[in-house]
């Protein structure tokens, strides 16, 4: 990606002077926290699940972004996690510039990009702010560990990463490469998206006395439409000639290195598709190519129908 001398963002907070101590990793595959779960069953997630199919297709594909609740709804308190499982230590992640300044100009790159999408629909993008941390941080969300991976917390409308991330990408997980490493990002700026329009409120409304199981149903579909809304943003920084040759397949190896059959494939040997709660490689690599492709918010409807 060409992003040196581009737009880098004011909306940075660099945190990682004020934490400390290492992120003990722990659990596998990612997680989506907050528990709570009760009861439900197959026909209920079948009507909810309905319902919001309802909920989309109400509206013009063009007017998601002005459907529903019409912009900010207060998160729910929980938090999206993107992990792939967790397990270094960061603690002392050196004030790595360059690395801030990738993505200080990824996140410009996706502010230009949302506010143009959401300005086509006569709405105002409200920037998202992303938090650098180091080991650990606290956010509106609750108290996190760098093993947590990066997370969006709809509470204060914030993005929250440990850089020593993207050197777990590359080495852990298989997904080297700048592009992997915005589209990271992106994905985060996705769920921001999602909060913004009230996708996310409804969400967590609605996993509140699920199963576990609904509930990482309904989970891989929020976070499939944040892989497609990453393509959407990958699109538009495509127009701009400022992708290289390789940086799309890099994104899309990311995506099909933290599919949940591949991680629990590569910790546990086996996988359990009920805990699957973020999509399988196939279902990642697929909605962000979707959106990739067409730059459309309407090829990134996940909330119904196979995916
Ligand atoms: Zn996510």
């Amino acid at each position: 990606m060409l992003w040196r001398g581009r737009r880098q963002s004011d909306n940075i907070e660099d945190d990682r002077s004020d934490s400390g101590g290492g992120g003990i990793g722990g659990g596998g595959g990612f997680q989506l926290p907050i528990g709570g779960r009760t009861g439900g069953g197959g026909s209920i997630i079948l009507v909810i699940l309905v319902v919001i199919a309802g909920w989309y297709f109400g509206f013009d594909p063009s007017a998601i972004l002005g459907g529903g609740d019409g912009g900010l709804l207060p998160g729910g308190g929980g938090q999206i996690t993107d992990n792939g499982g967790g397990g270094q230590g960061s603690g002392t992640a050196p004030a790595n510039d360059e690395m801030k300044q990738f993505v200080a100009t990824v996140l410009a790159e996706t502010e230009d990009t949302w506010t143009g999408i959401f300005k086509s629909q006569g709405l105002t993008y409200e920037d998202p702010k992303l938090v650098l941390f180091s080991g650990q941080v606290r956010s509106a969300c609750g108290f996190a560990s760098a093993a947590a991976g990066p997370f969006y917390c709809p509470g204060d409308h914030k993005v929250y990463l440990d850089m020593t991330f993207f050197q777990e990408l590359d080495q852990k997980f298989g997904a080297a490469g700048e592009f992997a490493r915005a589209y990271v990002i992106a994905h985060e700026v996705g769920h921001h998206v999602q909060n913004l329009t009230g996708i996310m409120g409804k969400f967590n409304q609605m996993r509140q006395g699920m199963s576990e199981a609904d509930a990482n149903q309904l989970s891989v579909r929020i976070e499939l439409q944040a892989d497609c809304f990453a393509g959407v943003w990958a699109h538009y920084t495509a127009q701009k000639g400022i992708l290289e040759q390789g940086d799309i397949e890099s994104a899309l190896n990311a995506a099909k290195q933290i599919g949940d059959d591949t991680l629990q494939k590569k910790t546990q040997g086996y996988v359990v598709p009920e805990s699957f709660n973020h999509g399988t490689s196939q279902q990642r690599q697929t909605w962000l190519a979707r959106g990739y492709k067409s730059g459309k918010l309407s090829d990134c409807n996940t909330m119904s129908g196979p995916l």
